[in-house]
């Protein structure tokens, strides 16, 4: 079954497949298929029983080849990403526990890896549908287009960058095509490993800042002191409306 790629489907993928969707329609779901274009975002299972799931490629082990083998990509589905959907899991179950005992001992590593295995789980599902096969459409569809000219000059341009930015990550990591919502720009990001800390797709609600020109002048080495203030200062009417227009796309 398909459907439309809808702003709630880009929203729940996040920036960048908000991008994504600018690009119009993307290919079928399903193991077998072929993608097609003019197919639509796939009704992806996200979560089962509460626990992500992997989802499946949107198109057939062997339909990259000959540019992207069939060997590399069943690995690289198979074990990679469902590793990455194994540790998200296991790092939620592991933050229950800790919630329930009021146990904070492992917060930093149990953060760090929330980032590490969420935005790996993110990025590999918008990686396959970031690729189609060769005999699929290749022109940049007119809104995609447009978009790119008004944020990088022209379309060559956001090509360029894109491949220079991605081609200079250093170490591991990825080439971003994002759609930043506050002035609706397309910016293309670097993303070393797949985090730093960060989910990718995951959209903020409620920021303290704890840099320490946020609260160095008033409270110097007391961060704690000063997250303790933020927390009787925060505006939690304003993250409900944040989470209210990220429902309803
Ligand atoms: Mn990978």
């Amino acid at each position: 079954m398909t459907q439309a790629f809808t702003r709630r489907e880009a929203l729940r993928l996040g920036g960048a497949a908000t991008a994504l969707s600018l690009a119009g329609k993307l290919p079928l779901a399903g193991t077998t298929a072929a993608a097609q274009p003019g197919a639509g975002w796939p009704d992806l299972e996200a979560c089962r029983n509460g626990r992500y799931v992997l989802p499946p490629l949107p198109y057939a082990y062997d339909a990259l080849a000959p540019l992207c083998e069939e060997r590399m990509l069943r690995i690289h589905h198979d074990k990679h990403h469902a590793g990455y959907v194994k540790g998200l899991n296991a790092t939620l179950g592991a933050l229950a526990v800790a919630r329930d005992g009021g146990d904070w001992g492992r917060i930093k590593a149990l953060s760090r890896n929330l980032a590490f295995h969420g935005s790996g789980h993110i990025l590999h599902t918008l990686f396959w549908h970031s690729m189609r096969p060769a005999r699929a459409e290749t022109e940049v569809p007119r809104l995609l287009a447009k978009a790119m000219v008004g944020s990088f000059g022209s379309v060559a341009k956001a090509k360029a960058q894109f491949v220079a930015a991605t081609n200079a990550v250093e170490g591991s990591g990825w080439g971003v095509l994002a759609y930043e919502p506050l002035a609706e720009k397309l910016l293309v990001c670097q993303a070393e490993k797949h985090q730093n800390l960060t989910v990718w797709g995951a959209t903020p609600i409620l920021v303290c800042d704890v840099w320490e020109h946020a609260y160095y002048l008033q409270y110097q080495n007391r961060r704690s002191q000063w997250v303790e203030a933020f927390i009787n200062l925060a505006n939690w009417q304003f993250a409900e409306q944040r989470l209210a227009a990220c429902r309803q796309g």
